[in-house]
């Protein structure tokens, strides 16, 4: 299947419908810097470690989760190769994810099985019924492979584990830098523009109980922006400044010289540990249009297009795919099985594949989420 990253525009040509595709060894604890040694207050610890793969490119950690830590596994191969992730296996010896379970499944569950150049993600639980965790040793089997998909064997990779334990989990906090690329905050309209859809955005997310704090930056990169997986190291170098592993919102003119992308996330989860892919791209142009003016309509679907892009990064697939053959693995998103169905049903969803437009300037709200979609969010490890 296609991989749904990016967010385009229904309205600007009909054929768009049809093209959517969707440290080593150092022990850290950190929560915004803060530590007072109280695991309800302080709840995030991470650990790394530097692996190397076996003959056959296996990578097999062993995980000590705490009962009801919620965990996240980076792989960083660093060097552009791809990282896989194999299988995920409780305590009790039960797989509870299986790559093979998922390659030619119908249903999205996580893209961490798909494999991704640079840094792979798994993020466990993934929805609210696969927790909570149980206490115990964990099994992670993951790959190194070439961009081939041949294996890689005795390949050096960086391991990020992540484990956090919530006080609350039915409300999530979510730290995020705004970063602009060079040059595009010195436009006071695009910087306007900018903060009024980040106000959209924290209104949307804020109705699901997820509050965002947000902090801008500028990033040393052009703004005619790659594909965010593709990577970049600038991204990197922006995620490592901070300790509490913020979400990287990046503004740039546009993505892949395509202004009909208004949004694009590198990953299915992204990972929160700092690699050339922690970063959700968006396009102020593609919002903007030829006039470099956002009016009322423009924002409100850029700060969708925040919201949107960011839920994929924090692990939300599209309900359904456009084609409509393939779902989200949740029960309580719709399998519909064609357009007038699925926009009708599932049309005002924040994570509908496309927006709904009647002209450019003038879109349908996108603005809902079903409980269970919420759950995938704030099952994310980086939402605190
Ligand atoms: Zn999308």
């Amino acid at each position: 299947m296609n991989r749904p990253l990016h967010r385009q525009p229904s309205c600007l040509a009909p054929v768009l419908l049809l093209a959517l595709s969707a440290t080593t060894g150092c022990p850290y604890t950190g929560n915004n810097g803060k530590n007072n040694g109280d695991s309800a207050v302080n709840p995030l610890r991470i650990e790394t470690q530097s692996v190397v793969s076996d003959s056959g490119g296996v990578i097999t950690l062993s995980l000590d989760v705490q009962d009801g830590e919620r965990f996240q596994v980076v792989q960083d191969d660093g060097k552009g190769g791809v990282v896989f992730t194999d299988s995920l296996t409780d305590p009790s010896g039960t797989k509870v994810l299986d790559w093979q379970d998922w390659q030619t499944s119908k249903y999205s569950y996580t893209e961490a099985v798909y494999g991704a150049k640079y840094a792979n993600t798994t993020n466990w639980p993934i929805r609210e019924e696969d927790g909570p965790t149980r206490g115990g040793t964990w099994t992670f089997v993951g790959d190194t492979l070439k961009s081939n998909y041949s294996q890689k064997p005795n390949e050096p990779v960086d391991i990020t584990i992540a484990y956090r334990k919530d006080a609350d989990p039915t409300h999530g906090a979510v730290h995020v830098i705004v970063a602009y690329c060079t040059g595009v905050d010195s436009d006071p309209e695009v910087v306007r523009g900018v903060e009024a859809a980040v106000a959209t955005w924290t209104q949307i997310w804020a109705a699901f109980g997820i509050t965002l704090t947000v902090d801008y930056a500028e990033i040393a990169l052009d703004p005619a922006l790659p594909n965010t997986s593709d990577g970049e190291q600038a991204y990197q170098d922006l995620a490592a400044q901070y300790d509490d592993h913020p979400l990287i919102e990046v503004i740039g003119d546009s993505i892949a010289g395509d202004l009909t992308i208004l949004g694009e996330t590198s990953a299915i989860p992204g990972p929160m540990a700092a690699t050339q892919i922690t970063a959700v791209e968006v396009s102020w142009m593609g919002h903007a249009g030829g006039n470099g003016n956002f009016s009322d309509g423009e924002i409100q679907m850029m700060g969708e297009t925040m919201a949107h892009e960011t839920g994929h990064f924090l692990g939300m697939f599209h309900p359904v795919e456009d084609g409509w053959q393939y779902w989200d693995y949740l029960d309580d998103t719709e399998d519909c099985t064609n357009q007038n169905t699925c926009e009708a049903d599932l049309g005002s969803n924040l994570m509908f594949p496309y927006t709904i437009c009647t002209t450019f300037t003038s879109c349908d709200p996108q603005q809902d989420l079903s409980p269970k979609q919420v759950g995938i969010m704030l099952n994310y490890v980086g939402v605190e």
